[in-house]
């Protein structure tokens, strides 16, 4: 009888646990869902994870294979699809965040009723949460004590690439195209797509290119916003074309051959997993407060409020936000220290609710991670685990003299008010909704909040609150 790999965030063949196992029990039936779940991700990520299930479909065609795609309650179709090929097994790769954690429990139930053997793989994290405990035998909120306790551990040999029998009969299966997946980005796609880098195989040449040319400078271009000094590889491993353990040995070995870069690599590996770690033992983590002393404080709420659309448009007047802004809506992500930057001012300088910004990203980005996101925003905002102190408002200006000083980054996302602005200042306006009437012709905006207005604004709020 054939079992079930039920796809997810696990777009590869190498190192994944759930399709080795699937392997070893029958011929192996690929089967990817649209379901409760997926089809609320946001715009980019929707879009982003289509692409990526579309390139491992191909993948598997070429090792004679398919992947079978329904759309559906993930609980009634996987039910439905074991009645009507007889698969006697389903496996798939363990999730941590609270929507999937409740959609795969239903599953889980489901299928045990009908007999079916059902069961879930790690691969998505390293360290399964409920393994890293602190010496009282609890969880770990800050991270710098979670990051010794894991740095040291075995994570284990990665998986080859199963070989596989297939199924002597495939059930029917809709289309990519049915789904239109790109449909909530409109005109956006065509502009985003040349930034992305999609599929198992990339990823892989991503990680290696980065442990040859990048890993040396990664300590110090890490921050240096208009470098590519990072590895990208977030995009990756958001929808699982590649494996957090790949990227540990990579780095591992780095540490070994006395690399500079190799530890500083493992320790963002870590935040990670430190991400996940939180949002398994406190899944509030991506929606309210982690801190429920914040529940009082006055942030703005309103998401129609002027100042609002103009950071969620870049144009807020302060340059580093609105290129920051940009670059993510022209190439579905954002560099590092520039997140911290818009989420620092949206949140202290506007004062509006992380959240606002935890959507929009969740809405832009194409390695969106709902853990990674939840942190960043709650630790940025200061309401979250390990914050950084609340009061400490990150400067947008300071912060471009230092991760910025010569203003290539700034040149090359705004286009208005330069003589001859980059191409890729110019791809914005292409990408972006005509109903937001911009055009690199416009005077470039005045600040919407004078920068040091805002700072005391936050300040004065922050006295206030009773903690
Ligand atoms: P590298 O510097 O090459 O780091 C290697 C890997 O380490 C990354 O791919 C990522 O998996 C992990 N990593 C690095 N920094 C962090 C971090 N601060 N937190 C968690 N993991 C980290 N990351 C996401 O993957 N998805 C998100 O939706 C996301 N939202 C964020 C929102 C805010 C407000 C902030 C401040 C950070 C957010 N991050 C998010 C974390 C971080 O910005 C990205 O992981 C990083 O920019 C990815 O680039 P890279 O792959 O080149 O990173």
């Amino acid at each position: 009888a054939p079992a079930i790999w039920w796809v997810r965030k696990d777009l590869r063949l190498g190192d994944n646990a759930a399709l080795t196992d699937a392997a070893r029990l029958g011929p192996v039936l690929p089967v990817f869902i649209l379901d409760e779940v997926f089809q609320e991700y946001g715009a980019c990520p929707l879009w982003r994870f289509g692409l990526g299930v579309a390139h491992l479909a191909r993948t598997l065609e070429a090792a004679g294979s398919r992947l079978i795609l329904r759309r559906g309650p993930a609980a009634d179709v996987l039910s439905g699809l074991c009645r009507e090929t007889g698969a006697a097994a389903v496996r798939w790769s363990r999730a941590y965040d609270p929507d999937q954690v409740a959609r795969d429990r239903g599953v889980k139930a489901a299928l045990d009723e009908q007999g079916i053997d059902a069961a879930s793989l790690p691969g998505h994290v390293l360290f399964e949460p409920w393994t890293v405990e602190t010496g009282g035998g609890g969880y770990y909120k800050v991270y710098s004590p979670f990051w010794r306790s894991v740095r040291d551990r075995d994570v284990g040999r990665q998986l080859p690439r199963p070989d596989f029998a297939v199924p002597v009969r495939w059930p029917e299966s809709e289309t990519l195209e049915d789904w239109n997946l790109a449909g909530p980005m409109r005109r956006g796609a065509d502009v985003v797509e040349p930034h992305l880098t999609v599929g198992e195989d990339r990823a892989a040449s991503r990680l290696d290119a980065f442990v040859v040319h990048r890993l040396d400078g990664y300590k110090e271009s890490r921050d240096v916003v208009a470098e590519d000094g990072t590895s990208g590889l977030s995009e990756n491993l958001a929808w699982g074309e590649i494996s957090p353990r790949a990227c540990w040995h990579a780095g591992m070995q780095a540490v070994d051959d006395g690399r500079a870069g190799a530890e500083t690599f493992l320790k963002e590996l870590a935040w990670r997993e430190f991400g996940y770690h939180l949002v398994w033992h406190t899944p509030r983590l991506v929606s309210a407060n982690w801190r429920e002393g914040w529940d009082s404080f006055p942030w703005n709420e309103d998401e129609r409020r002027a100042e609002v659309t103009a950071w969620t448009q870049g144009r807020t007047g302060v340059a580093f936000v609105d290129a920051a802004m940009r670059e993510m809506f022209v190439t579905g992500r954002m560099h590092n220290r520039a997140r911290m930057i818009v989420a620092s001012y949206l949140t202290k300088h506007l004062m509006a609710h992380w959240r606002i910004g935890q959507r929009w990203f969740e809405h832009c980005l194409c390695d969106w991670d709902p853990a990674s996101n939840a942190l960043g925003w709650q630790w940025t905002a200061g309401s979250g685990p390990d914050a950084a102190p609340y009061f400490r408002i990150f400067n947008p200006q300071t912060q471009a003299d230092r991760f910025d000083p010569k203003g290539v980054y700034r040149d090359r996302w705004i286009a208005e008010g330069r003589d001859a602005p980059t191409e890729t200042a110019l791809s914005y306006f292409d990408s972006i909704p005509k109903r937001w009437g911009m055009s690199p012709g416009d005077a470039y905006p005045e600040p919407v909040v004078a920068l040091d207005e805002g700072r005391a604004r936050a300040l004065a709020a922050y006295e206030k609150r009773n903690f």
